[in-house]
């Protein structure tokens, strides 16, 4: 860029200076032609009043009379001689006689030393010649003639001839009058002055330094130059304005730079708008991290290459678990900030791997495609589940979230972009399902699982209208007493083809097909129905987060109790934490309301999920159900037993009763007891069974023999 514009410049310069030497030089010029035409009309007014003046001498019936024959030379001295001294209107002359001889002459008052041929020459007789030649012998010829020391004269030649008829015209050849007017140093300033020319001063004709007009005498030949000083020439313009000239260009040189600097500016300020722009569009504003648009053409890219040079490539699609409960909890900025605290320490896991990026709220997504992709994308999920491991400290919280991680592996069959996307997506569900904080790698069996589950989705739907579904109660007892307290109220399904389908199989279906409502009231209604004949017993009922979703799902609740007619005081709701995170104040809500209707709220599968202290304090629970994952070693592992016993002990100290569930031996039984436990629940006292097996082990103490084959 500086180069183009030095040279620009540097032609600035040059065509400048050009252009002021050519105006120098048409100044000259044209101020030459004008002082050339002064300096003639000068001339020629000089002959023209020599001319006149000789007419005034010459042409005069007294110079007649005394200038012929024998010339008086009283007359001549008077007139010529005097008017020479005076050298005012001429300062020569001679008198000619009929043969062109001088007779006499004067110059400067004294009598001349020189005849006027002697003196002028051979241009004198080219002068008197063309007054010999004239018809009319009134008009004086005159020209310019230089004498024999080189002085340049004006001269007018003339016949002496009488003004009127007075006097008697001479018969034959005139006399001939020759008045001479020397231009010499005073009579070329007073040129100078009537016509305002400076310093005009004659030079050797050969070479002029200066502008000057020729000066030819009347033989044609060159006498002198007559120059003068210009008044300001063009060069000493041209020098005169040169400085001026150069602080312009100066002037001109800084503004151009001035303006380079500014384009130049802009040139880098818009560059780097147009990053900035690049940038944007491709990465998303809030981490920084490639945006979904700019992902998905990496991915297209990958397929593309993928299909060239078959390298493998991976796709690894995140998303958080427990996200959307600390957005709604603490408030978008917390999220917000949660999200970049994700995004730079996955980012930093990855460094050098793939590229990865947010592609939507709290979702992640990392493309891997170059060799040992599949231990790449292992090893990296392991590191992303691990930095999660830690709780992040949002706004001075400690917050823990998790993160489910679905890979997608494209190696020697080529997918498209969309399929390779949705195998992640799929993968991502089933890691979700599968209890999340985990990675599941894609394969066929996951989509046959879902059409499978999409099918069953189907086919609960009819079983609904078919009525296939049954409640079945598994006796709560008192840990001290062992006498049945309550019962828990199970959902089944009986299918006549399949046969009993698991509630942890269809209770997940029916929340992601929307008939869990249908069935949790089914589920109400019946057992409240079934209990209403078991006066004294507790009645548990599960009630799906999905359902407590709905804000009026106490109004509902309180409707069905007093449509069957069922006491709420008897009524025990089990409820697990997943409604309590997704939506902490509806879920604070709605036990407040069932609280004070009468019905009692447990706790259910606690030491699964979250296990939050803070949830245990922050909603009033009457209950909570430990479950069978904490139960299970107790009995052959300390820390297990340990663990368990603390838990028990941290529900005590927070006023909760305490249930546990899957008591499978005695000596299960015996130990939970002894570390706190209020009531046991399991199969080594009662399996789930029918309403009237229930009613009649509730009368009876004979629990097995009622246990119906499918009653789980
Ligand atoms: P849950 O509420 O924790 O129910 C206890 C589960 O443990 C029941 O399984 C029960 O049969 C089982 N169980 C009881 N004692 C023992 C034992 O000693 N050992 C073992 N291994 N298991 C024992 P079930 O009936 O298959 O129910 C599974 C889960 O399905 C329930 O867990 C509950 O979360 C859900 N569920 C069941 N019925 C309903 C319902 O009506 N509505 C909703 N929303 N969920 C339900
Ligand atoms: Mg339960
Ligand atoms: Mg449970």
């Amino acid at each position: 860029m500086a180069l183009p514009a030095l040279l620009i410049v540097a032609a600035a310069i040059f065509a400048g200076h050009l252009i002021l030497n050519d105006m120098a030089d048409q100044v000259d010029r044209s101020e030459t032609r004008s002082v050339e035409r002064s300096v003639n009309a000068a001339l020629n007014s000089f002959l023209t009043r020599l001319r006149e003046t000789h007419g005034d001498y010459a042409v005069w019936d007294d110079a007649v009379r005394d200038l012929y024959g024998k010339v008086d030379l009283a007359f001549a001295e008077s007139n010529l001689a005097d008017s020479t001294r005076q050298a005012i209107l001429f300062d020569t002359a001679y008198l000619l006689d009929e043969n062109d001889r001088s007779i006499l002459g004067y110059t400067h008052g004294s009598v001349a030393m020189r005849a006027a041929s002697d003196e002028f020459g051979q241009a004198l007789e080219v002068l008197v010649a063309k007054v010999r030649a004239q018809s009319k012998p009134y008009d004086a010829e005159t020209g310019f003639l230089r004498d024999r020391a080189g002085a340049i004269y004006a001269i007018a030649v003339g016949s002496v001839m009488p003004s009127s008829n007075a006097v008697a015209r001479p018969l034959g050849r005139p006399r001939l009058l020759v008045l001479g007017r020397s231009l010499d140093g005073a009579a070329l300033q007073r040129i100078g002055q009537e016509f305002a020319l400076d310093g005009l001063a004659f030079v050797s004709s050969s070479a002029p330094l200066r502008p000057g007009v020729r000066i030819n005498d009347p033989s044609g030949n060159e006498i002198a130059t007559l120059t003068w000083s210009p008044s300001i020439e063009g060069l000493e313009a041209f020098q005169r304005v040169l400085p001026t000239a150069f602080l312009a260009v100066g002037l001109i040189c800084l503004t151009m730079l001035f303006l380079m600097a500014i384009g130049y500016f802009n040139l880098v300020e818009l560059s780097k708008r147009e990053r900035q722009a690049v940038f944007a569009a491709n990465h998303d504003e809030l981490t920084g991290l490639s945006n979904r648009a700019a992902f998905s053409r990496m991915l297209d890219r990958a397929t593309v290459e993928h299909r060239r040079e078959e390298t493998p490539v991976a796709l690894v699609y995140m998303d958080l678990d427990g996200f959307k409960e600390v957005n709604d909890a603490y408030g978008h900025a917390s999220g917000d900030f949660l999200l970049k605290y994700v995004a730079s320490g996955f980012a930093s896991i990855c460094e050098g791997s793939g590229t990865l990026a947010r592609v939507g709220g709290d979702e992640f997504a990392l493309l891997l495609d170059r060799a040992e992709t599949v231990e790449r994308a292992e090893v990296l999920c392991e590191r992303f589940i691990r930095f999660l491991d830690q709780p992040a400290a949002v706004n001075g919280r400690m917050v823990s979230i998790g993160i489910s991680i679905g890979v997608a592996v494209m190696a020697q069959e080529a997918l498209s972009a969309e399929e390779l996307l949705r195998r992640s997506d799929v993968a991502m569900y089933l890691a979700k399902e599968f209890g999340r904080n985990r990675v599941a790698f894609y394969d066929r069996s996951i989509d046959a699982a879902r059409s499978e589950r999409m099918a069953l989705a189907d086919k609960l739907r009819e079983a609904i209208k078919a009525d296939q579904l049954a409640v079945v109660y598994q006796p709560i007892f008192d840990a001290g007493s062992m006498q049945p307290t309550g019962v828990e109220a199970l959902v089944r399904w009986l299918h006549p083809e399949i046969g009993l389908v698991p509630p942890d199989i269809f209770v997940p279906i029916a929340e992601e097909s929307g008939l869990i409502d249908q069935i949790g009231a089914f589920v109400i209604r019946r057992a409240c129905r079934d209990a209403l004949d078991w006066p004294d017993v507790r009645l548990s009922v599960n009630v799906s987060a999905v359902q407590f979703r709905n804000p009026k799902f106490d109004v509902a609740l309180a409707e069905m109790l007093s449509e069957v007619g069922f006491p709420a005081e008897r009524l025990e709701i089990e409820m697990t934490e997943t409604h309590l995170v997704a939506n902490p104040e509806r879920a604070q809500a709605i036990i407040a309301n069932l609280r004070a209707r009468g019905v009692t709220i447990a706790l259910d599968d606690f030491g699964t999920g979250y296990s939050s202290i803070g949830y245990l304090r922050r909603f009033a629970f009457d209950k909570l159900k430990l479950d069978r994952s904490l139960v299970v070693g107790i009995t052959s592992d300390e820390t297990a037993r340990e663990l368990c016993e603390a838990t028990i002990a941290l529900a005590r100290a927070l006023d909760l009763r305490v249930t546990a569930e899957g008591v499978e031996t005695e000596r299960e039984a015996a130990l939970l007891r002894m570390a706190g436990c209020d009531y046991l629940q399991g199969y080594a006292f009662a399996r789930p069974m029918t309403a009237q097996a229930v009613a009649s082990f509730l009368l009876s103490t004979l629990p097995s023999a009622f246990v119906l084959p499918w009653s789980g």
